[in-house]
């Protein structure tokens, strides 16, 4: 039995492409409730420009007001050294910077190119250091929706160059659901034959063409323990035309369970938070054992027939 270590991202890579604005108070009650299924760490929100990604203008307030639980980690998303500075007079456990591994996704995303991405967060990195933990996602990383396939290489070089300034953690993001579990397999394994054995490998599956619960298992295959899901399976990226939906966290969380590993999610738990996810939003959620319940929930051997 592996023990898997679960990042929930609904209310940051979930909620972004929300077309009605998620209450601040709803966010706080979220979070708290899923700071009790037993994660290992929580992105709360993004500390990006209000202009931006509206949604998520109200980081501060969320940050401040959420109830922290000890031994779950509480990560932001950080865009740049301004982004920083507010994650950490917020008191974030960890600053996540992202940038992608295409320059086409780049410059459409973050309006700059790879280069000049990799300088910025160098900075910020140089800035923050020693402060508090930082993790790297890199976006893309298997296949661009503008370019198509996107080097292995390239995902390794960039992981490599962020190892050596001692960054904590690596996220690698297949953003807009382009992975099949071939190569998620061969990436997994070159990352962790490349990084420094001390590195956080995590994994960031969307599920745009179906193949997530395939990946997620080809990446635990290959010995990775860290995985993001969003809780509904909601999420996107509103620069990818046509992704939509992140792994379901408890479809994932199930799945793992029902194959033996150790999530640390109590999964009865989160099940209950899920089922006030469509009430949060307004509208049904993609994932499907919020539906069917888990297969070791039994049913009574009633009759079927109507009066
Ligand atoms: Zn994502």
């Amino acid at each position: 039995m592996t023990r898997i270590f679960c990042n929930e991202v609904v209310t940051r890579d979930g909620f972004q492409m929300e077309p009605e604005f998620v209450p601040t108070d709803a966010k706080v009650a979220l979070i708290d409730a899923l700071s009790e299924c037993g994660y290992a760490k929580i992105e709360v929100t993004s500390f990006t420009s209000a202009r931006a990604i509206p949604m998520l203008r109200d980081a501060e307030e969320v940050m401040g007001r959420i109830r922290r639980v000890p031994g779950v980690e509480y990560a932001v998303l950080v865009p740049n050294l301004r982004g920083a500075e507010r994650a950490l007079e917020s008191r974030a456990d960890e600053l996540n910077l992202v940038m992608s591994a295409s320059e086409s996704h780049n410059q459409v995303n973050l309006s700059m190119s790879r280069a000049q991405s990799f300088i910025a967060l160098s900075e910020v990195v140089r800035v923050v250091a020693g402060r508090t933990a930082i993790n790297v996602s890199i976006s893309t990383a298997f296949g661009c929706p503008m370019e198509g396939d996107v080097p292995a290489e390239d995902v390794l070089g960039l992981a490599e160059r962020f190892a050596g300034m001692g960054v904590r953690g690596i996220t690698v993001c297949d953003t807009t659901g382009m992975a099949h579990p071939s190569q998620v397999g061969a990436l997994c394994e070159a990352m962790q034959r490349r990084l420094p054995a001390s590195m956080q490998l995590t994994l960031h599956f969307h599920n745009t063409r179906g193949m997530g619960l395939a990946n997620v298992l080809a990446a635990v295959q290959s010995g990775v323990v860290r995985l993001d899901g969003s809780l509904g399976g909601l999420g996107g990226c509103p620069y990818a035309p046509g992704a939509s939906g992140n792994i379901a966290s408890e479809d994932a969380i199930h799945m793992l369970q029902a194959m033996g590993h150790d999530t640390g999610v109590e999964l009865e738990r989160l099940l209950a938070v899920a089922s006030g996810l469509p009430a949060i939003v307004g509208h049904g959620v993609p994932s499907q054992v919020s539906k069917a319940g888990p297969i070791w929930r039994l049913h009574p051997a009633a009759s079927q027939a109507t009066s």
